[in-house]
């Protein structure tokens, strides 16, 4: 044992902060994000189980050394952990790592859930006040955070989300699960949405008497679970046999592809990496050689990737300098007609179903030539939670999940509210 893991800020100007203390932070009070002041290398036990609990708990454990929440871990593992997670072999020999069997069919169940259970932990039993979950959402995010707490006794969440812009299918969704999950529907854009969060977090007053939480992707509470089920993958592997995986993974904001990326430098069997992109051009363009440059997002088919300044590329520079970033990863962009036209071929030549975002990662491992008997490609969404966009291109309906098929027969009712912090204040204050 190492002893206590301190976290320490991506901006250098924070003392290092245990695990508890970052989660309940959420950003460091530099502005920057929390990074482990160390990564651990991690070399299965020997008689290790191989289920995804497990597995996480032998992989996080020194994450969580010396924190409050260190005993309490195997639980927090094996609540948050137990959604199924499916290694799917497709007829081109390429493997398909389904990470969309949770209770909102995305992959930010595992962060959501996780993340939840570690905060009803630190909440102390004295604590009066509901702590209010503020989240804004473009894609998934929102059902998934919802999801993991809804009704969990101490929270309630709202969701911000742009009115008119989240598929019907989403906002149906957002508004169906009622008791301590209020939907706000937002007159405005996704970015005003965030706007909003961000200045609610930046209110004294308010949080006096609401006290927040946020859930959002920089979140170290959703960036430590995820590394979880690339080591469960690399491991599967090994034991299969199989050679170590080449990953694509559909990318917006990074927390799904750094954890990939901490799981390889941790030392697990994974061979190459490549971020997935929709057309939003910031990552493909960083890996090409230019400066990193934020700007406003564009929207896409692949909706839960439209990000123009990917919040964890902070955490990306902080672990490596640019050029061996760039030596270590790649990134390749897929526009919106390459996803059309993709999401039709792996039909048709495949007989498999992909929603919009997957689809990136299915056109990047084609335009790469990758090997499929070496190529693992990360589904991050059921498709069913996008039928505006692929059931008119591959002619028939897609079957609802059996997790998602409940929320969509339920009433579904969401506030409307302009988008601004008075309004915002107004509903928080409120309950
Ligand atoms: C959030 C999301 C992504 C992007 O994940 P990041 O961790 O933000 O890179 C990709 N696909 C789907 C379906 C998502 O919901």
């Amino acid at each position: 044992m190492l002893g206590r893991m301190d976290y320490l800020s991506t901006r250098g100007h924070t003392p290092p902060t245990p695990l508890h203390a970052a989660l309940n932070a959420g950003l460091a009070p530099d502005g920057g994000l929390y990074v482990p002041q160390r990564l651990p290398a991690f070399a299965a036990p020997a008689g290790l189980d191989r289920d995804l609990p497990s597995v996480a708990q032998a992989l996080l454990a020194p994450f969580f050394e010396g924190s409050t929440l260190q005993a309490a871990l195997p639980e927090i593992a094996r609540d948050a952990l137990a959604i199924p997670i499916r290694r799917q072999p497709l007829p081109s020999g390429v493997e398909v790592l389904e990470l969309f069997h949770g209770p909102t069919a995305a992959f930010k169940d595992f962060a959501a859930r996780f993340l939840a259970a570690c905060m009803a932990r630190l909440r102390t039993a004295e604590a009066a006040a509901l702590t209010t979950v503020l989240v804004a959402t473009s894609g998934d995010t929102g059902a998934a955070v919802a999801a993991a707490f809804h009704r969990r006794p101490g929270f309630r969440v709202v969701v911000l989300y742009p009115h008119g812009r989240v598929s019907p299918r989403q906002a149906h969704h957002l508004g169906a699960f009622g008791d301590n999950v209020k939907a706000v529907a937002v007159d405005g854009n996704f970015d005003d949405c965030q706007a909003l969060v961000k200045a609610a977090f930046a209110d004294p007053e308010l949080r006096a008497i609401c006290p927040l939480a946020s859930a959002n992707s920089i979140s170290l509470g959703r960036l430590l679970p995820q590394i979880s089920y690339y080591a469960w993958l690399a491991l599967e592997r090994r034991h299969a046999g199989l050679p170590a995986p080449e990953l694509v993974i559909p990318s917006g904001n990074l927390g799904n592809g750094l954890a990939a990326i901490l799981a390889r430098e941790m030392g697990l069997p994974i061979a190459g990496i490549t971020l997935a992109t929709n057309a939003n051009p910031t990552l493909a363009e960083f890996f090409a050689g230019a400066d990193y440059r934020g700007r406003p997002s564009i929207a896409t088919l692949a909706n839960a990737m439209d990000v123009g300044a990917p919040s964890n590329f902070e955490r990306l520079a902080h672990l490596l300098p640019a050029q061996a970033l760039r030596a270590r990863l790649r990134c390749v962009a897929v526009d919106d007609a390459a996803i059309r036209a993709r999401i039709v071929a792996v039909e048709q030549d495949l007989q498999y179903t992909v929603c919009p975002h997957t689809a990136c990662a299915f056109e990047v491992a084609e335009r790469l030539q990758l090997d499929p008997a070496r190529t693992v490609l990360v589904a991050t969404a059921h498709p069913a939670k996008f039928p505006e966009v692929v059931e008119p291109l591959i002619g028939r309906a897609v079957p609802v999940p059996e997790a998602l098929a409940p929320w969509l027969q339920r009433p579904s009712s969401a506030l409307a509210m302009a988008a601004n912090a008075d309004a915002l204040r107004q509903v928080l204050r409120t309950d």
